[in-house]
């Protein structure tokens, strides 16, 4: 495995100002943040992006998400929302490959946001949205469901053209 900075942290061995540490994951705070009080949550065991993680995992740091969440709000941060984000692949923006969760702090008028592509504001049809959530459902319930064995993690070699082809 090639260096990992994240992996370095949970080590000890890079710098990190950590909110919250236990077995199976770290929290600290994002060195470069969107707000202040922007912190990142990561499993202490690699896992380039969820095709690696365990699903017990990435259930612990959801709820770990939530208690910082809350944490933040009583700090004394301004923090009016909050944004859970998490970049799963290349194509999603994702620049380090160790797994990790945002939490970021929001507040009315700070200047963040979600830039939306040309075609948002087009509505699907009904049907069409019918039939992406019935083959989602057939794919959930026929089939076993663990990203763990996809065989494309991070979909780093995939262009994006089929990624978004597959969708459909
Ligand atoms: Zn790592």
């Amino acid at each position: 495995m090639t260096k990992c900075i994240f992996c370095d942290i949970v080590k000890g061995a890079a710098p990190a100002s950590v909110a919250h540490h236990d077995k199976t994951a770290t929290a600290f705070m994002d060195i470069q943040p969107i707000n202040p009080g922007h912190v990142l949550i990561i499993p202490n065991t690699h896992a380039a992006c969820l095709s690696e993680l365990e699903g017990e995992v990435g259930e612990h740091l959801f709820r770990i998400a939530m208690r910082i969440a809350v944490a933040l709000k009583r700090t004394g941060i301004r923090c009016e929302g909050v944004n859970l984000f998490l970049a799963d692949g290349k194509a999603a923006s994702q620049e380090i490959f160790h797994v990790h969760l945002h939490v970021i702090p929001r507040f009315r008028e700070d200047g963040f946001g979600l830039r939306f592509g040309p075609n948002y504001g087009f509505r699907p049809s009904r049907d069409e949205l019918d039939n992406i959530a019935i083959k989602i459902k057939e794919i959930i319930h026929s089939q076993n469901v663990n990203p763990k064995n996809e065989t494309s993690p991070c979909g780093n070699d995939l262009p994006l053209r089929f990624i978004v082809k597959s969708i459909y």
